[in-house]
């Protein structure tokens, strides 16, 4: 409880640090100028809060600097009291050292305090990437902040920027999407949960320190790697051109550091650039891109943190990889169960003149600066005045409304949907009523699981609260005779990093009972198949006897959000992150590839509500502006914007006609968009303006 945290007393010692009122700069100064280079190694030193369990004394022993629970921890409390009780007994350890420096306490909420039962769980990164509204992303990070920081955790590993190239990368799901401009556009989150660059918000007990990962080229590695001699694609090698890095994978992160995002974690892959003679070089030791592009070209004034043993999988000793990694720009290593052997080699390296005492002192001014922004100095304890909040109707209210919009129809034979709460409906698959498989991975555990793992909403229960006339059999027994709809949510089994859904054939096909829901339900009625997945499925072979067809992705805890779009309470206005493959075969296939053939292109997404109004004069002269502008303007941030802006017009426009033929200029000039063919596509919306 609040009341009975004890606060740290100011000016304990009078000693300068302390001094609340003086600048960041000139107390992380006076503090360091004090340490000892064993008190600066402990600083740069994360531990996992498991191997502390037994001997938490070592926290002041170590001056460890900052705990972590990891996604592979051991089982975390469940209660924001357990958790917020558990954070400020190791904060009592660290009190007690001699400078009484707080340690800084780290989690992944990456979508939600995930780790934490009962809190919101907002959609996984590629829902809100197909949301595409940048003020959402800011809410979903608002959301996560408050319910973080309510349980006494400052720091969250989050957001993934990594441009997802190949679906069959396991974290496709933490990608915002395959675009890296539509991953910049959503880096409000980022704002969201920290506040505004250098602002002060960090201090409230409502904001985290965020953390952009995993730099660089995450999303780009190769399937089946030459280098690695398997089909490895996490933690595999990035194959790429100096171009191609700075076009795809590095352009996020400028964004991210003028948002003053407060630290960055390097990624398990290695990055292979063409013609620079290193071969595939592991990037926690790349000196090039962490101290050289990211601090200092992009000009990256946080701290950087390992990932989880990451230092480990770099070639050499243990003294190698410390002394490698450090050089490189690391400033505190995840170790995250050796901290003593790090700390203690770490010393012996600056000792014996192999990492220089001045990097040292660079790598703990960025993390105290840090420490000092989120006033840990002044409240190291839990400020659990905002718990009440954790889970509360206004943060569900923001979920529902990123899960109604990331829902992507990808296509509506008929105007099948939106259903009519008058229609008997037949719900079937293993996807429509679990809270589990639709929170996805990083749910509760690292793993997340099926079942009732949360509090939420399913899509089954959010299609009841409608009050509309359903019945429901998971394996689509029987489905026969009566109904008018039959709705069948299908997808993946919740699964984190490595190659995704192993369970299920680890390839993007249905499962068995799926495909057989979908052929029982499709075969006796209208049929709209939902896809409740962390990626696209492949479906082609299907596509005919389908008759409506949504990309969900994971949408969390809030399935009113999806039975919101399918009753057209709201209209689906959802676009696709990720191009969606016909075959395994054309993996991997983006957006901008030489030959394109999927089944449905990048930024596909039908509406049932056009924002516009329907057809006439007015639609086609803001639709030829749009695209007049578009047109000038599409190689900057604003002209990107306007394309964007003047595609969805135009779908909204074929939405609303799909199946007439005067929608086929308008679905040409989606694709000349798209395509980046801009005055090709403007000639398109004039000859069909002209026509009109
Ligand atoms: C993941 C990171 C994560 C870290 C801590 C690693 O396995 O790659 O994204 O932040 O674990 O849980």
């Amino acid at each position: 409880a609040p009341a009975e945290t004890p606060q740290i007393v100011i000016d304990a010692h009078g000693l300068p640090y302390l001094n609340g009122k003086l600048p960041v700069k000139q107390r992380v100064a006076d503090l360091l100028s004090r340490m000892s280079l064993a008190e600066k190694a402990g600083q740069m030193t994360q531990a996992e809060r498991g191997a502390l369990a037994a001997t938490p004394g070592d926290i002041a022993s170590y001056d460890l600097g900052s705990l972590l629970s990891g996604g592979g921890s051991t089982p975390t409390p469940n209660t924001p009291a357990a958790w917020a009780k558990m954070i400020d007994g190791f904060q009592l350890r660290a009190q007690a050292t001699r400078f009484q420096i707080p340690l800084i306490y780290g989690v992944d909420a990456v979508h939600g305090h995930n780790n934490l039962v009962g809190a919101t769980i907002l959609p996984h990164n590629i829902g809100i990437g197909a949301a595409r509204d940048p003020q959402l992303a800011y809410g979903a990070g608002k959301v996560t902040a408050a319910e973080v920081r309510a349980t006494g955790i400052p720091w969250d590993f989050a957001p993934c920027l990594c441009v997802a190239r190949d679906e069959r990368w396991g974290r496709t799901y933490e990608s915002f999407g395959e675009d890296p401009a539509l991953v910049e556009s959503m880096e409000t989150v980022i704002q969201g949960l920290q506040g505004r660059p250098n602002g002060t918000e960090l201090k409230r007990n409502d904001k985290v320190l965020a953390t952009a990962k995993h730099f660089v080229g995450d999303g780009g590695t190769t399937y089946g790697s030459s280098t690695t001699g398997s089909y490895t694609i996490d933690q595999g090698v990035t194959e790429v051109t100096r171009k191609q890095l700075e076009s795809v994978h590095l352009a996020p992160y400028q964004d991210a550091v003028d948002r003053g995002v407060g630290s960055v974690m390097p990624s398990y892959s290695s990055l292979d650039i063409a013609g620079d003679g290193q071969g595939p070089v592991k990037m926690h030791a790349r000196a090039d891109m962490i101290n050289g592009v990211l601090k200092g070209r992009m000009g990256f004034d946080g701290f950087v943190i390992s990932d989880w043993q990451a230092i480990d999988q770099i070639p050499g000793d243990y003294a190698s990889d410390v002394r490698t990694s450090v050089n490189a720009g690391l400033d505190m290593i995840m170790v995250p169960y050796a901290y003593q052997d790090f700390r203690t080699t770490l010393v012996a390296e600056v000792n014996a003149g192999r990492i220089n005492g001045k990097r040292i002192d660079d790598a703990v001014s960025r993390i105290l600066t840090q420490k000092f922004r989120l006033g840990l100095f002044e409240r190291p304890y839990a400020d659990t005045s905002g718990a009440a909040d954790i889970g509360s109707a206004e943060h569900r209210a923001v979920a529902r409304e990123v899960a109604a919009k990331s829902q992507v129809l990808l296509k509506n034979s008929q105007g099948l949907l939106p259903l009519k709460k008058s229609q008997k409906v037949y719900v079937a698959g293993s996807n429509a009523d679990d809270i589990g498989n639709q929170t996805g991975g990083w749910t509760v555990t690292w793993q997340g699981s099926s079942g009732d793992i949360t509090e939420g909403t399913t899509v089954l229960e959010g299609m009841r609260r409608t009050g509309a006339d359903l019945t429901y059999s998971k394996d689509a027994s029987a489905p026969t005779g009566g109904y008018d709809v039959g709705v069948v949510v299908v997808g993946e089994t919740p699964y984190a990093e490595g190659m995704g859904d192993v369970g299920n054939g680890n390839d993007l096909a249905l499962s068995d009972a799926d495909k057989a829901a979908v052929d029982r339900v499709c075969a006796a009625m209208k049929c709209a198949v939902l896809v409740v997945a962390g990626r696209p499925q492949l479906i082609g072979d299907r596509l005919g006897d389908i008759d409506a067809l949504i990309a969900s992705w994971l949408p969390g805890t809030e399935g009113d959000g999806v039975a919101d779009v399918l009753y057209g309470r709201r209209g689906f206005s959802g676009q696709l992150p990720l191009t969606w493959p016909k075959s395994e075969a054309q993996l991997p296939i983006n957006v901008g590839d030489t030959t394109y053939d999927p089944q449905f292109p990048y930024g596909w997404g039908l509406t049932t509500r056009a924002k516009i109004p329907e057809g006439g004069e007015k639609t086609l002269k803001a639709l030829t502006a749009a695209a007049a502008v578009a047109e000038r303007a599409h190689d900057g941030k604003a002209g990107r914007a306007l394309v964007t802006q003047a595609r969805l017009i135009v779908q909204q426009r074929i939405g609303q006609d799909i199946t007439s033929a005067a929608a086929k200029p308008f679905a040409d000039a989606d694709h000349l968009l798209l395509t980046g063919r801009y005055g090709a596509a403007l000639e398109k919306l004039r000859a069909a303006y002209r026509a009109a």
